[in-house]
């Protein structure tokens, strides 16, 4: 493998023995780049129980995987992960290494970073090397696209969101090999995480919805944001927000669609009161019809979407509800 760069790496996430869909994107971002580094695509995997997870990321296009299974590693624990991950990139120095942007990786990547002196770029949406091999970490700013380095430090540390980078298509042909690492027998520090209690889903789930209704700022307060709720149940559709909506409390973070929420790909995507903002935006490129309902005719939302209404939607959203419901009502009657 290379002689001058390091490995790419990917701290790969499992839940419930489960691989996260967004390190197999990240290994086959991974693989990209190793290529033309000429080196290699590790990653790293801790949990219990984990064997056939390394052999996925083979399969998807990782050459070596860092396996750490021990019981106390099931479910993510924040200290002991760090000094795990912190130790081995100390030992192999990698070149670069890719985090999802998932709960677990928006609090190791700092975690990491920190221990190991380097930079760190948050939610990015493209991953690239310029003409020195250096990783361009790609984050929308400023209307357009912003490229972060690291020239110095490595490794170059980045996190991305599930959805911005295709799942490759695993070949069970790969081989690669699996290295067992050891695992300190008791855990460092003060937090331990000893039970992990799911809220269970509400409503329909943003990344498979074929319908989002997503609400901003210009919904106004609580009642506002009631009617954009109300719009996305009546149409069955996945309710989403910026973050305005999710910072005045009218909604959970789960439903933020954008640069540090979800990648979202639905066939119709309705934003109301929302003013196009490209942190919101980049995160539904993959949707196919866009209609917006802003008040203000010259909000920039209007140059990004197919169908605008420009109106209130404090006054247009009860009048849509009722129209909708009627015409259900007569399509269940007929
Ligand atoms: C690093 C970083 C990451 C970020 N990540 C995200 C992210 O992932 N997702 C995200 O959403 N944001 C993100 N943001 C924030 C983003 O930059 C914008 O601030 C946010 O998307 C704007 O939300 P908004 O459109 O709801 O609010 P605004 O920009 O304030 O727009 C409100 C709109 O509502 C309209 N309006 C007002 N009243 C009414 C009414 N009565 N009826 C109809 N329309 C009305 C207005 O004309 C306006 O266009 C991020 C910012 C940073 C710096």
């Amino acid at each position: 493998m290379g002689k001058d760069h390091g490995a790419v790496w990917v701290l790969a996430e499992q839940i419930d023995c489960h691989l996260q869909s967004v390190s197999l994107q990240l290994i086959g971002r991974a693989r990209k780049l190793a290529d033309q580094l000429g080196s290699s695509v590790e990653a790293i995997l801790l949990g219990d129980n984990i064997d056939r997870q390394a052999g996925q990321l083979i399969a998807a296009g990782a050459d070596r995987v860092y396996l750490g299974h021990a019981p106390e590693l099931e479910f993510y624990q924040p200290e002991l992960y760090t000094e795990i991950v912190v130790n081995l990139a100390a030992e192999h120095q990698p070149e670069i290494m890719l985090i999802g942007s998932t709960d677990m990786g928006r609090e190791l990547a700092p975690l990491v970073a920190a221990r190991l002196k380097t930079g760190l770029t948050a939610h990015c949406i493209d991953l690239v090397l310029d003409k020195n091999m250096i990783l361009e970490q790609r984050i929308p700013a400023y209307g357009g696209l912003l490229s972060i380095v690291c020239p110095e430090k490595r490794p170059q540390m980045a996190t991305v969101a599930k959805g911005v980078f295709p799942t490759p298509e695993p070949d069970e042909a790969r081989t690669g090999e699996t290295i067992t690492i050891d695992v300190p027998d008791r855990l460092p520090g003060r937090i331990k995480t000893l039970e992990i209690i799911r809220e269970e889903p509400q409503g329909v789930p943003l990344e498979t919805a074929s319908t989002i209704v997503a609400g901003g700022a210009g919904a106004g307060d609580r009642d506002g944001w009631h009617d954009v709720a109300e719009l996305a149940a009546t149409l069955k559709a996945a309710l989403g927000s910026t973050r305005p909506a999710v910072d005045e409390g009218w909604t959970e973070l789960e439903t933020m669609i954008g640069q540090s929420g979800k990648m979202v790909s639905p066939e119709v995507y309705i934003g109301v009161g929302l003013s196009g903002e490209q942190q919101h935006m980049v995160g539904i490129v993959g949707a196919r019809i866009m209609i917006a309902i802003n008040s203000d005719e010259k909000s920039p939302i209007f140059d990004q979407v197919d169908y605008g209404i420009v109106d209130d939607c404090r006054e247009f959203l009860p009048v849509l509800i009722k129209k909708i419901k009627e015409y259900q009502e007569k399509q269940v009657t007929c």
